[in-house]
């Protein structure tokens, strides 16, 4: 070996020695999608992993962080979980960081934070799904030139979480935006809500759930289906509510039943007809407000990471 390759290999060890990461959970009721990015926050590596029993589903999100930084040669700087919920956010509470009651088997009560803490010997934060969502597009997605934004998630449940004055807003608790009261539609009187606790709440006329058991499985419907129309309605009375509370420059519908071709354009024109030109909302200003993520499926993974790093001050990350 010569002295410059002896020195050019030196000096590729240093570099590799000196790669420092962020992580992120995004855990979902289904799946956890973990992601290392590096210093300028691009994804290195992602996994999924199926929700099972946590005791198994959290060492193989431990285990896939391990392997990246040994081979990497790197360090993990931190780690943020975006995480379904309920969840206990309260930092003076001893439970800070855990899951509350849920129906997922085994899940309630898992002390998330400290199970990921302790085993990574890493800073761990810890907010909502949709606060980490919201989080990733506020800072690379769809609301990165925005002031304030909100996002929510329509999945099968709904939340909603918002941003401004330079943070989430709702801490340490979180927004329960899915339990709104709408007005329904006069065709759908009697169906019955999907909510345990309210007949007439966002989640439980609007969720996926409360779709499909109306109409069946939603990618099996064509764009024309008047299911459809109902639904808009529903989230155009969302985005109404979240408009006029927080006038947000930003709304971003996410979650599995957005993916529906059309649905976004007729939320928007619902969302015309029900503000009637009032505040000065007009159609284009309709098309700007109310958009999909930007970040597609990341959102939340890359969101779960800079939740981590916004523990670091001097690591803050650069919107480029
Ligand atoms: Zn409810």
């Amino acid at each position: 070996m010569s002295v410059s390759e002896l020195y050019r290999g030196v000096w590729a060890d240093m570099l590799q020695k000196e790669n420092r990461f962020y992580g992120g959970v995004d855990a979902g009721g289904t799946t956890f999608k973990c992601g290392v990015f590096d210093d300028r926050w691009r994804l290195v590596e992602s996994k999924r992993v199926p929700v099972t029993h946590p005791e198994k589903t959290i060492a193989a999100c431990i285990e896939f962080f391990r392997k990246i930084v040994a081979r990497k040669k790197g360090t993990l700087l931190s780690l943020g979980i975006a995480s379904f919920g309920p969840l206990n956010l309260d930092k003076s509470s001893a439970s800070y960081g855990s899951l509350q009651i849920t129906p997922k088997p085994g899940w309630s009560g898992q002390p998330m934070k400290r199970l990921f803490e302790s085993q990574l010997k890493v800073d761990v934060e810890i907010d909502t799904d949709v606060n980490g969502a919201l989080l990733g597009e506020q800072t690379f997605g769809a609301a990165r030139d925005c002031n304030s934004s909100a996002y929510i998630t329509v999945g099968t449940g709904i939340g909603a979480g918002v941003f401004a004055n330079g943070g989430l807003i709702g801490r340490p608790s979180h927004p329960e935006f899915g339990h709104i009261a709408v007005r329904r539609r006069t065709e759908d009187e009697n169906f019955v809500s999907e909510c345990p606790f309210h007949s007439d709440c966002l989640e439980g006329l609007a969720s996926a759930r409360a779709f499909e058991r109306r109409y069946g499985v939603a990618r099996k419907l064509s764009d024309s289906h008047p299911g459809w129309q109902l639904e808009a309605d529903y989230l155009a009375q969302a985005c109404r509510s979240l408009y006029l509370s927080f006038r947000p420059d930003r709304i971003i519908l996410g979650g599995g039943l957005m993916q529906a071709k059309g649905l976004l354009e007729k939320v928007r024109q619902e969302l015309n007809i029900q503000m009637d030109g009032y505040a000065g909302v007009s159609e284009d200003l309709v098309r700007e407000l109310v958009t999909l993520p930007g970040l597609g499926d990341q959102a939340g993974v890359t969101g779960a990471a800079l939740l981590g790093a916004e523990r670091l001050e001097k690591e803050k990350p650069a919107i480029s």
